[in-house]
């Protein structure tokens, strides 16, 4: 490569579809040089949490990879990312935005993250990477982080790539039945009756979540962790909606937890 050619960074679990994919096209945009992380993350999943079931398709990824315009792939493994185990290892965090939503579901999530992302930032150098906004939480983290340890490069957000049906692309969606995808479709179906109830005029918070609720406990399959609306800056709970917000939800359908905004 050109000493002077620009490095963008996708960084991903793996597992790959066409949300990440997305990504991978997005970075080429923004730099000569593209480079895929894929690395299933132990310090960012829970106890009880799907880390051991986790998809691991590092052939296939590479294939796909392939056919997409990306340089190199970085697939580290858990001993060379962590080398000297998980406990002791430097933990970054960023307080305040990463309590609410997700991370109070998955109570040290965002910590593993905002760790392993810091890691990737000083181990590719990048001068810019990619995010989806499906994690929208962890992309405001990102920024954060970003700002408050000065790191030298543009965060890029993506928007949700979908289904052709609606459903959020996700690793995790290989985990539903036939009749949990299905299912599924109870959240963008939801979320699109929000939306519209949100540009008819309607700003109060309660009612559009309320629309939300019926909607997705409709479908006997789904269990909700949280349907919540945000100020899209700052990640605080909004009761009125006189701002930039997030409409976020969180689903457990079968074994899979889902997640989605707009
Ligand atoms: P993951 O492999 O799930 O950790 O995701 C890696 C990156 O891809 C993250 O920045 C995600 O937000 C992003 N991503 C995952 N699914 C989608 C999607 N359906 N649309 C857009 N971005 C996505």
């Amino acid at each position: 490569r050109h000493h002077d050619d620009h490095i963008a960074l996708v960084p991903t679990m793996g597992s790959l579809h066409n949300g990440h994919l997305s990504l991978v096209n997005l970075a080429r945009e923004h730099a000569e040089r593209v480079i895929v992380s894929i690395f299933v993350n132990p310090t960012q999943f829970g106890d009880g949490e799907d880390f051991d079931e986790y998809p691991r398709t590092l052939d296939r990824d590479t294939r796909r990879l392939k056919n997409t315009p990306a340089d190199a792939i970085f697939a580290p493994d858990v001993d060379t990312m962590y080398p000297f185990g998980l406990d002791m290892a430097t933990r970054v965090s960023v307080p305040g935005l990463t309590e609410n939503f997700c991370g109070a579901s998955r109570p040290g999530h965002f910590d593993g993250v905002t760790t392993v992302v810091c890691k990737l930032f000083c181990i590719v150098q990048p001068d810019c990477a990619i995010f989806g906004e499906k994690d929208f939480q962890q992309l405001v983290a990102i920024r954060q982080m970003v700002s408050d340890l000065n790191f030298d490069l543009k965060i890029v957000g993506m928007p949700i790539y979908r289904e052709e049906d609606g459903l959020a692309m996700s690793s995790r969606n290989r985990y539903l039945t036939s009749d949990e995808r299905k299912a599924a479709l109870c959240i963008i179906k939801s979320l699109k009756r929000a939306k519209a109830l949100f540009d008819t005029g309607e700003r109060e918070g309660k009612k559009i979540t309320g629309e939300v609720k019926s909607g997705i406990e409709a479908e006997p399959l789904s269990r909700i962790d949280y349907i919540k609306i945000c100020d899209a800056g700052d990640i605080q709970d909004i009761d009125q909606i006189t701002q930039r917000a997030v409409l976020a939800v969180a689903v457990n359908v079968g074994k899979a937890r889902l997640i989605d905004n707009v």
